[in-house]
């Protein structure tokens, strides 16, 4: 399948609105991970700033290998 020009615009208008919506950014999302990780571990309900660390990973994978990685370890601690 080819695209046309229009569906191109289009495709390139979508994921800019994806990266918009991900206002956390790698290092916002590194800086609250072990936090947003507690959370998972412990099943508490997440705040607005964990739901947006839960975005950025879902949509990230250098975070997602990353918090992969964490939460082995902390379960591993416990
Ligand atoms: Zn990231």
């Amino acid at each position: 399948m080819r695209l046309d020009s229009r569906q191109f615009s289009e495709l390139i208008k979508l994921s800019f609105t994806a990266v918009k919506s991900d206002t956390l950014g790698c290092d916002g999302c590194y800086e609250m991970m072990d936090q947003f990780a507690q959370a998972n571990l412990d099943r508490v309900e997440l705040s607005d700033a964990m739901r947006l660390v839960r975005t950025h990973i879902e949509q990230c994978k250098c975070c997602r290998d990353e918090y992969q990685s964490l939460l082995t370890a902390l379960r591993e601690v416990a």
